[in-house]
């Protein structure tokens, strides 16, 4: 009998395979909340995209930093929140003012928005649904003024609600995953005048709903609207100068990383870290298209660039990834049920919930994760009914993420004992199951002296 070895990837195709040829002329420019929080930062990214006109650049947009939250806390409470409506309508009317556009530009939009506020707060409560319309008006907003701002500076646009560009995706509101593209997308793109300004983060299903594709999903969105238009890159424009040997934020010394595997950065994001959403990985890896990481404050700067493989290096730590305020979560399995039951239910259960659960690690009758501290009464009382649960609450999760060469450090041994002799009580937190990296569980309070113990100690390549 022929036996077979099946290795594919474990998602489903979310781009058609059939055009492997980059079109040469197409590149998509994601700016993230930051890159368009304000006139100026709208200006550089004007500035940005402008010099970039000659290789036909698609425009994807977040929402102006801190907008998505205000839009949800809206949601969960239109009443009592009230003030916030006005308060968004202002700072978009400043911004357009500051940029000498039409101060009306986004009357019809925010009276939608009026709308369906309205709604809800009819019904009271705000279902899944209504709460991804109401958190796709932070991207419908920015797109408007992004391109108004780009033509107004003479580089023709047109904002596409990514909805009407064809960018489909399940029902699951709140964490939609995108259905594959038939060239809908690119038949969009391509009738629109000038730069096409696409609005991140969400999209629509079969029925026109709008959903949203998660939380900091527009990195994805990205790459999705890359794969469809076979881009010969993406750009992923921040507020740091590419991806970082640690948090920048936390680590003073951390320093770009100039190139970087899909696979590293999918681990890195997958455990926390903002740079990069991780699932934008994979339309990228299916088509081959490099990414690139750089900054709106300073577009000089080289940044990062991802792609399948980085030749000549040898093995070694990359970087160093965390997690701020998690509960580690034991459930024991009463073994009343085989064990794939058990982990089927435990994951449904998380899944519920709708908490970021990971990392993750499985033994043969019990499982651990780890889930946003807010989040664990909830879990807690979920689990409870597949098994025993333990909740320790307060803790960080650290990531060493590469080809982990731990025995210059000792093993994984090494690595906690010179952090308590350190003084910091670092414990293997068993999560290991992230690529080749390894986990270790910390107090939260001692996250920042771990990373820079870590950091320090690791000789990162670059
Ligand atoms: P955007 O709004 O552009 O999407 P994000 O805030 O989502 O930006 O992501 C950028 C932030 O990611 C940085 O400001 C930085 O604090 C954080 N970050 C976390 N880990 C890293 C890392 N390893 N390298 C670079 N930035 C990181
Ligand atoms: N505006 C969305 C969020 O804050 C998506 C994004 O910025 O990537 O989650
Ligand atoms: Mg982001």
């Amino acid at each position: 009998m022929v036996r077979w070895a099946v290795r594919r990837p474990s998602v489903a195709p979310l781009v058609d395979r059939v055009d492997p040829l980059h079109d040469p002329l197409v590149i998509v420019m994601k700016f993230g909340g930051t890159s368009v929080g304000g006139a100026p930062a709208i200006q550089q990214a004007v500035e940005i995209v402008r010099s970039h006109a000659l290789q036909s650049p698609v425009v994807v947009v977040s929402a102006l930093a801190g907008v998505t939250d205000t839009l949800l806390g809206l949601a969960a409470d239109p009443v009592g929140r009230i003030a916030d409506v006005d308060a968004l309508a202002a700072r978009h009317r400043e911004v357009l003012g500051s940029l000498q556009l039409d101060g009306r530009l986004l009357d019809p939009v925010l009276g939608e928005l009026g709308e369906r506020l309205r709604g809800v707060r009819l019904t009271g409560e705000a279902t899944l649904q209504e709460i991804d319309a109401v958190a796709s008006y932070g991207e419908r907003l920015s797109a408007r003024v992004v391109a108004a701002a780009l033509s107004a500076a003479g580089v023709e646009a047109t904002a596409i609600d990514a909805s009407d560009a064809g960018l489909r995706t399940d029902s699951k509101f709140g964490r939609a995953r995108p259905v594959p593209d038939d060239g809908r997308i690119r038949r969009h793109l391509t009738s629109a005048a000038g730069v096409p300004v696409v609005t991140g983060f969400f999209g629509a299903d079969e029925d026109g709903n709008i959903t949203t594709l998660g939380r900091h999903g527009s990195d994805f969105s990205a790459a999705l609207i890359g794969a469809a238009v076979s881009a010969e890159e993406v750009q992923i424009w921040t507020d740091v100068a590419g991806v970082h040997t640690a948090d920048p934020r936390i680590v003073r010394n951390a320093r770009p990383i100039p190139r970087m595997s899909f696979a590293d950065v999918a681990d890195l994001g997958a455990f926390g870290s903002r740079v990069l959403h991780p699932a934008a990985m994979a339309p990228l890896r299916m088509k081959q298209i490099p990414l690139r990481v750089r900054s709106t404050r300073s577009p000089s700067a080289e940044g990062t660039l991802v792609q399948e493989r980085v030749e000549g290096r040898g093995k070694a730590v990359r970087a160093i990834a965390h997690r701020d305020n998690v509960a580690l979560i034991t459930v024991r399995s009463q073994r009343l049920v085989p064990q794939h039951t058990f982990l089927s239910d435990v994951f449904r259960a998380l899944d519920a919930v709708g908490c970021e659960a990971g990392p993750v690690a499985v033994g043969e009758a019990a499982v651990t994760v780890a889930v946003e501290d807010a989040h664990v009464d909830a879990v807690v009382e979920m689990l409870g009914k597949y098994g025993e649960v333990d909740a320790t609450v307060g803790r960080a999760v650290v990531g060493l993420i590469g080809d982990v060469a731990l025995e210059g450090l000792g093993g994984i041994s090494g690595v906690l004992d010179a952090l308590r002799r350190s003084g910091i009580p670092a414990d293997f937190s068993g999560l290991v199951t992230m690529g080749s990296g390894v986990t270790l569980s910390v107090p939260a309070d001692q996250l920042v002296a771990t990373v820079e113990f870590l950091h320090a100690a690791c000789s990162l390549e670059d």
